[in-house]
């Protein structure tokens, strides 16, 4: 999904600079814009000054983390990654596995990791390392 749809559901919406408004904010009662949003060109950032957090922002605005990306590869990654996070901590090191899993396949598939994804990555195989040494 592009920036433009996220854009057309927020209220007193305020270019600020090249991929950067200011808008106000659907998860609280927001008088003046506390709203960032930057389009990075593949993914949309969102960061509300009061407070709120990213899901309650989408939420209010009837969206998803997969909303936030443009492309649909990078989307379903986001989704796959939210739903793992939000799975009771019942066996830590399965979830590093499950991790390593998406990571590898991602690689696989010839698509590179994000800076972000390659650190979590690295930080999956050192606690699984650990728990193995453990
Ligand atoms: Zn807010």
């Amino acid at each position: 999904m592009t920036v433009e749809s996220l854009l057309s559901r927020l209220e007193s919406v305020k270019q600020t600079g090249t991929g950067k408004w200011v808008a106000r904010c659907p998860a609280h009662a927001d008088k003046s814009p506390s709203l960032s949003i930057t389009d990075t060109g593949t993914r949309t950032l969102i960061h509300c000054f009061a407070g709120c957090n990213a899901e309650a922002i989408l939420t209010a605005a009837g969206l998803n983390w997969r909303d936030l990306y443009r492309d649909e590869w990078q989307a379903a990654k986001a989704a796959a990654l939210a739903h793992l996070v939000k799975l009771p901590p019942v066996d830590p090191v399965a979830l590093e596995r499950r991790i390593i899993e998406i990571a590898l396949s991602d690689l696989r598939a010839g698509k590179p990791l994000s800076i972000e994804d390659a650190a979590r990555y690295e930080l999956a195989l050192e606690r699984v390392k650990a728990a193995a040494n453990g």
